[in-house]
């Protein structure tokens, strides 16, 4: 296990020994083949920017929608399970009124608790009171070190700034901080990775790579995805600097690939339970079915019952052309049987 690893748990079992306790099983549960998912939860889509690459824009609207006690509800099952890591996303969770009541609703005693944000909001209060509320980490996003990029990405004038600040206030407050940045095809292999992971590596982050999807507002757009060329050149930037991370590179010390549904899972703010947040087929909705179930059925879908070497929704092209289109002009997300038939069950 790499120092950095050893560190983390270190601070988990001092600030979280609940979840630290769960966090040892993790490499027993991979053994015996159960699904430990990290939960990204979208609570509210709402949100401060409009980016030219977001992919909620197309969620339809449904009348029933998350609440604290619906997360109280969720994360008490999630911990059954066995469950340690949640994510609250968006939308822009920092605009939320109730955020803090989201948090508490999450039971920060019981989960390692991340939150992606664009940082707009995240001043030197903001960041300590996330602290006291018991978040851990906080996702940053930072599209690029050239501010007039990263200002016209995100249709908002100062963007950067703001996000750059909000890298140290998290960091001042005693949060782990995580840039999240997206690769494109066209971006990957550029000099804007190395001084991404030089910068992390420098100040203590960690940049966590989210690679192009054709989703939401880039939707049917493939010649924006990573090629094997691509891929192969981040993890040789991952061998000069281990702070730049793909989810398909070891963590926890176990080398796995894409793991949606055993890995990673995404509840939408509808409770619709997706694979991963850029797999837009509900596998069952938490307002119908308990999580365990749901779980179940993800399982059973044959790629989502082992780990795959590539990331099935944005590096996969067997994957991406026959089920990822099988969501582009529709309402979403599609049901399961939509996307699955019974040749895709195990
Ligand atoms: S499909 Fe890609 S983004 Fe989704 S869990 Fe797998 S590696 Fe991660």
């Amino acid at each position: 296990m790499k120092q950095t690893e050893i560190n983390k748990r270190e601070k988990l079992k001092q600030e979280k020994p609940l979840v630290f306790a769960k966090i040892l099983k993790i490499d027993e549960r991979f053994q015996a083949g159960i699904p430990t998912p990290v939960v990204d939860i979208c609570y509210n889509r709402i949100c401060n920017l409009h980016c030219k690459h977001c992919f909620t824009t197309r969620f339809a609207k449904k009348t029933r929608s998350l609440t604290p006690s619906d997360l109280k509800k969720f994360s008490d099952e999630a911990h059954e399970f066995g469950l340690c890591q949640l994510v609250i996303s968006g939308g822009e969770p920092l605009i939320l009124k109730d955020l803090n009541e989201v948090i508490t609703a999450l039971q920060p005693d019981k989960f390692h608790l991340s939150m992606s944000t664009n940082g707009l909001l995240l001043t030197k209060k903001m960041a300590k009171n996330l602290k006291l509320w018991g978040l851990d980490k906080v996702k940053i996003s930072i599209d690029d070190f050239d501010a007039k990029e990263h200002d016209h990405n995100r249709n908002h004038d100062g963007a950067y700034q703001k996000a750059m600040d909000a890298l140290f206030n998290a960091k001042e407050a005693g949060l782990s901080v995580v840039i999240q940045t997206l690769i494109t095809h066209q971006n990957c292999q550029t000099d804007r990775t190395v001084q991404m992971a030089k910068f992390a590596q420098e100040n203590g982050f960690i940049v966590d790579v989210m690679i192009a999807h054709a989703v939401g507002q880039w939707e049917g757009k493939h010649e924006l995805l990573i090629d094997e060329k691509d891929a192969a050149y981040m993890r040789q930037v991952h061998e000069q600097y281990p702070s730049l991370h793909r989810d398909t590179f070891p963590t926890y010390g176990i080398n796995r690939g894409c793991g949606c549904v055993r890995s990673n899972l995404h509840l939408t703010q509808y409770g619709d339970i997706l694979p991963c947040g850029f797999i837009h087929i509900s596998l069952g909705n938490i307002f119908e079915e308990k999580l365990s179930e749901i779980l179940q059925r993800g399982v059973s879908i044959k790629h989502f019952s082992k780990y795959n070497p590539l990331c099935l929704s944005g590096e996969d092209r067997n994957f991406i052309n026959r089920y990822m289109t099988k969501f582009y002009n529709k309402a979403l997300p599609i049901h399961w049987s939509e996307a699955f038939n019974a040749e895709d069950f195990v």
